[in-house]
């Protein structure tokens, strides 16, 4: 969908190709109501993302960003969508045999570094933990030497140190419990990370050590990524081209340098203007205060009508598509 890069696969198809994926999750009749209603999370959202590239997909909390990601890896079903990773043409209809192999290409990086690190593994077996089913995997008497090699030189390639293979995920601070996540993602050598949220649990200090890292090793490894954060600044830093999420939609998206520059939509402008140094101006354009919408009885028209200085009496009855207003860029707005 969104013509970034040139050299395309697959008879120009993109290397991750996500379309019009929608999740809406049940909820049980209860106390308010007397009919099962639902969370209408994802509603449509289509990205591509080229080999090697990141895209980043940026919005405030509860916009629907990790569910998109969780879809992604398939812990849950969407209720609609399609999902072509290079040659794959749905992840999403893959038997689990299958599934396993494309598993193998893809990993993850969460936002809480510890929740995902297993307490009682030695960082040795958790790093090499994707590498465990592989053939060329050592085994068998004499193997343990050969797996703190590997975990070792997994290790440094993050910047801690190979010493620490022994040690337990306690013994290391935040910002080096998010390398280990890191160095356990690179250890299959993947084509695709998720990373949702990576340095939002950690010290600003780190953050940007962090980030670093990411950019570093994804440009040099050619990995294609998914970089998820609602800070604006985090995303741009990261990303090629980025997609701003908004009550489940994408409302804008463009090439990352782009969309610095020149924001259109009032929610991207918004989030722009809440960055630090962010020119939050006299007469600001865009509203922070305004009700974000229920996602359980979502609105006829436009999401963000409730908050838009841009509003027209026609937002509140249909909602704005998202369409390519010049090459490479995507607006959901009728009045932008
Ligand atoms: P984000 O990552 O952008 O903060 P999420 O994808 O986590 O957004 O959540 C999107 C919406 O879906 C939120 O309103 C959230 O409360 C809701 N949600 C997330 N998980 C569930 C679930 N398991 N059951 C019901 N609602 C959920
Ligand atoms: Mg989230």
């Amino acid at each position: 969908m969104h013509e970034l890069c040139a050299g395309r696969e697959n008879g120009g198809k993109p290397f991750i190709d996500v379309k019009g994926l929608v999740k809406h999750y049940p909820l049980k009749a209860g106390l308010f109501s007397t009919k099962a209603e639902k969370v209408h999370a994802v509603n449509g959202v289509s990205l591509s993302i080229e080999r090697g590239k990141t895209h980043g997909l940026v919005g405030e909390s509860g916009s629907g960003k990790t569910t998109t990601a969780r879809l992604l890896l398939r812990v849950m079903e969407p209720d609609a969508g399609e999902f072509s990773f290079g040659d794959t043409q749905n992840v999403f209809t893959l038997e689990p045999g299958e599934l396993k192999k494309i598993r193998r290409r893809m990993q993850y990086i969460f936002q809480d570094p510890y929740a995902s690190l297993n307490p009682k593994m030695q960082v040795r077996d958790i790093v090499t933990e994707p590498l465990r089913y592989r053939e060329a995997f050592p085994r068998g008497r004499g193997a343990g030497e050969e797996v703190s090699l590997i975990a070792g030189r997994l290790l440094e390639r993050v910047g801690l140190s190979a010493r620490d293979v022994r040690k337990y995920p306690h013994e290391f601070s935040g910002g080096q419990r998010q390398r280990l996540c890191i160095a356990r993602a690179l250890a299959g050598k993947p084509e695709f990370i998720v990373c949702d949220e990576p340095v939002s649990s950690l010290d600003v200090s780190i953050q940007s050590q962090i980030l670093n890292l990411l950019l570093d090793i994804q440009k040099e490894e050619e990995i294609s990524c998914l970089f998820i954060a609602h800070n604006l600044a985090v995303v741009f830093y990261l990303s090629d081209y980025v997609s701003v999420m908004y009550a489940g939609r994408i409302v804008e998206a463009s090439p990352s340098r782009v969309l610095a520059a020149h924001a259109r939509h009032p929610y991207t402008r918004l989030l722009l203007e809440a960055m630090p140094g962010g020119a939050k101006k006299e007469g600001s354009r865009a509203s922070d205060s305004g009700e974000t919408p229920s996602l359980i009885h979502l609105p006829r028209g436009c999401a963000f009508s409730s908050r838009c200085p841009l509003k027209k009496p026609a937002c509140a009855e249909t909602s704005p598509p998202l369409v390519e207003k010049e090459p490479g860029r995507f607006l959901a707005c009728f009045e932008a």
